[in-house]
């Protein structure tokens, strides 16, 4: 079936479909110009060194508080390694900032992740949102958009960005900036990362959910706050990734086991997940992950394997094949487990995958979606 319904990016596999990526003519992504660009060595880490410590004495300077910055966490491998970096290469006093997901939600490895991490010496600010709201609109998400991660990842933003204001601490890190590690442009290719708020999923706030119930306050931690009010609070958000030469998934996952991380065991045929450091603290990331998949033709894996091309660990065709295999793969009992959490029949689960199938990319044979598109 040798068509070309999705394009690939000539060294990696990034694909077509991805939202808001673009190729150049030579039919490269942008991770792989930037990569391109860093082997060549046109990046001067030692001017980067300076910049991080400018903005270190920036964050310092205005800050309202006793700490000097505030980092995002879920105590994940990559949140773990940004917290580490801050206090013991950067010399900082960072706040952490974490949203527990539900008890319902979070999973007995990721409330272990993150006490290990404040055990290990950081104060941490944790904010839990109502469980019963979250579900809602984790349900709605789901039914209106095969997305029922839109609404947490919302708040996931939007709340460090609420305590920075709260706290007068106008420095905010987060962890990589989505166009240099994925290729989906937001906003700009650097270390900054204000215009963060109109990523993909999570523009437009609440409102743009159309979520019928409720009023705006019952929503407060989902909606960012206005731009006056960031403006006023002079506040700095940094993509922290930008700054740390061997800033990639294997080496973060690496520093954050060595100080106690716990991943998954499981299989990638179950989780579509080739090696399972992703998104501990939950798990209907995986279903998530399984309806994009059906929705723009890939998944975790595809994201996994261009990273590893990037990193030299595997070639081009061994990609190849773990997309084919892995790709979009989710177990039968997650997707019990995540119909049992939003109160919907599996009946009603399968219904909505049909509808939300990408029908130019898949076509339904023996009583499954299978891909008309070929990974190459
Ligand atoms: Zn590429």
């Amino acid at each position: 079936m040798g068509n070309n319904l999705i394009e690939y990016c000539k060294t990696c596999l990034n694909p077509s479909t991805r939202p808001n990526t673009f190729f150049n003519r030579e039919g490269l992504c942008p991770v792989c110009v930037y990569e391109r660009n860093k082997r060549a060595e046109s990046i001067d880490w030692e001017e980067r060194r300076q910049e991080i410590l400018h903005i270190k004495k920036w964050g310092q300077e205005n800050t309202g508080s006793t700490y000097d910055c505030i980092v995002t966490v879920s105590g994940g491998k990559d949140s773990t390694r940004q917290a580490f970096f801050t206090k013991d290469e950067l010399g900082m006093n960072p706040l952490l900032v974490s949203c527990l997901y539900p008890p319902e939600q979070l999973t007995k490895r990721g409330a272990y992740n993150i006490s290990n991490l404040i055990e290990t010496g950081f104060d941490c600010l944790s904010i839990s949102l109502d469980p019963l709201k979250w579900k809602a609109l984790m349900r709605h998400g789901f039914i209106q958009f095969g997305n029922h991660l839109r609404s947490c990842e919302m708040a996931l933003y939007a709340i460090p960005i609420h305590v920075a204001i709260a706290y007068k601490i106008p420095l905010l890190f987060y962890g990589e900036n989505p166009a240099l590690t994925i290729g989906e442009k937001h906003g700009r290719l650097d270390g900054d990362a204000i215009e963060m708020q109109e990523g993909n999923t999570i523009k437009g706030g609440p409102e743009s959910l159309n979520f019928g119930e409720g009023t705006p306050q019952d929503y407060h931690f989902y909606e960012y706050p206005t731009y006056d009010d960031m403006k006023n609070a002079n506040l700095r958000i940094v993509y922290l990734g930008y700054y740390i030469q061997d800033w990639y998934g294997h080496k973060n996952a690496e520093f954050a086991m060595s100080k106690g991380l716990i991943t998954r065991t499981d299989l990638p045929q179950d989780i579509g997940d080739l090696w399972g450091f992703s998104c501990l603290d939950e798990e209907f990331t995986i279903v998530n992950q399984f309806l994009k998949y059906h929705k723009l033709g890939f998944g975790r894996v595809t994201d996994q394997v261009c990273e590893a091309i990037h990193q030299g660990m595997i070639t081009r065709s061994e990609a190849v094949d773990l997309v084919k295999k892995y790709d979009g793969a989710c177990a039968e009992k997650y997707i019990s487990m995540f119909c049992d959490y939003i109160e919907i029949t599996l009946d009603e689960f399968w219904c909505h995958v049909d509808k939300i199938t990408n029908k130019d990319l898949f076509e339904h044979v023996n009583g499954k979606w299978q891909p008309k598109f070929e990974v190459k």
